[in-house]
């Protein structure tokens, strides 16, 4: 890579140009499901929010509770949402074998939703849940029953919530919710997304990097890379001298390492380049 690229931002034909004939490994963030519906809370037009971290969701029984009461409210709505232009472009991609896979950020499933195979769901999938101590993985549906078991009606009682990346949803009410332990071992359950202070599990970062390694170039897409289990991905690829290609609305802490920066809607630039490349 030159030094000499300051500013690397470009357009959508600087895109197409660079992107042509290559085959492309993905990498995604939350920018591509807001136009599913789900918001984006670190993009340029957010409200501050501080994300939860595994020291709290460990370590404090109340913080905990509360957290499993909005969950088991705002968790059916990520099931609900569709996917959008810019999940249906990738996953047509990928079928056409111009992308090799999708590496993404959000545990919404959208992407498998859309059609894509090739999907490392590099922080977690919102439709699972991890028991602490055993290790046993479970499907949230199964969780569902048992917390509505414990709790009847509680979800009914509960209006206007909002819905959130990780499927959180905002509700006052929630001192008297049961909270539920693993079924075999009676250990604390946790969704099985990966929070602020966790790191992603080696295998699953492997399988990532060797993704970027089959590609040609890396397209980002919707993310601001503002964490390092994403950023990562971009300085492996712009050290291996392989394009990188970051396509969001606002700045991104990738931008030094990319060939080329679009700020633009994914859903728009992804449906382009499906009928482009
Ligand atoms: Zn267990």
């Amino acid at each position: 890579m030159s030094d000499a690229v300051l500013d690397p931002a470009g357009t959508l034909p600087d895109v197409v140009d660079l992107l042509r004939g290559r085959r492309l490994a993905v990498l995604t963030g939350a920018g591509v499901s807001t136009d599913s519906g789900i918001p984006d809370y670190r993009g340029p037009d957010s409200p501050p929010r501080t994300p939860m971290t595994f020291q709290q969701f460990t370590g404090d029984e109340r913080f905990r509770r509360h957290y499993w009461a909005r969950n088991h409210v705002g968790w059916r709505h990520v099931g609900r949402t569709q996917p959008n232009a810019g999940h249906r472009a990738l996953a047509e991609m990928e079928h056409a074998g111009t992308v090799l896979g999708v590496i993404t950020q959000n545990v919404d499933l959208l992407h498998e939703a859309a059609g894509s195979r090739n999907v490392i769901d590099l922080h977690g999938r919102y439709d699972r849940v991890v028991c602490l101590n055993c290790h046993r993985v479970i499907p949230r549906t199964e969780l569902a029953q048992r917390l509505e078991d414990l709790n009847p009606h509680f979800a009914d009682e509960v209006a206007d919530v909002e819905i959130a990346p990780d499927a959180d949803a905002v509700v006052e009410r929630t001192s008297h919710f049961v909270v539920a332990g693993c079924a075999v071992c009676g250990g604390m359950l946790k969704p099985d997304i990966v929070y602020f202070g966790e790191t992603v599990p080696r295998e699953r970062v492997e399988r990532a990097y060797a993704m970027v390694d089959d590609g040609d170039a890396l397209l980002v897409a919707g993310s601001s890379l503002q964490v390092q289990s994403g950023l990562r991905f971009v300085r492996h690829a712009a050290q291996t001298g392989k394009p990188v290609v970051i396509v969001n609305r606002g700045t991104t802490r990738g931008d030094r390492h990319a060939t080329v920066t679009l700020h633009a809607g994914t859903s728009e630039t992804l449906t382009t380049l499906a009928a482009t490349l």
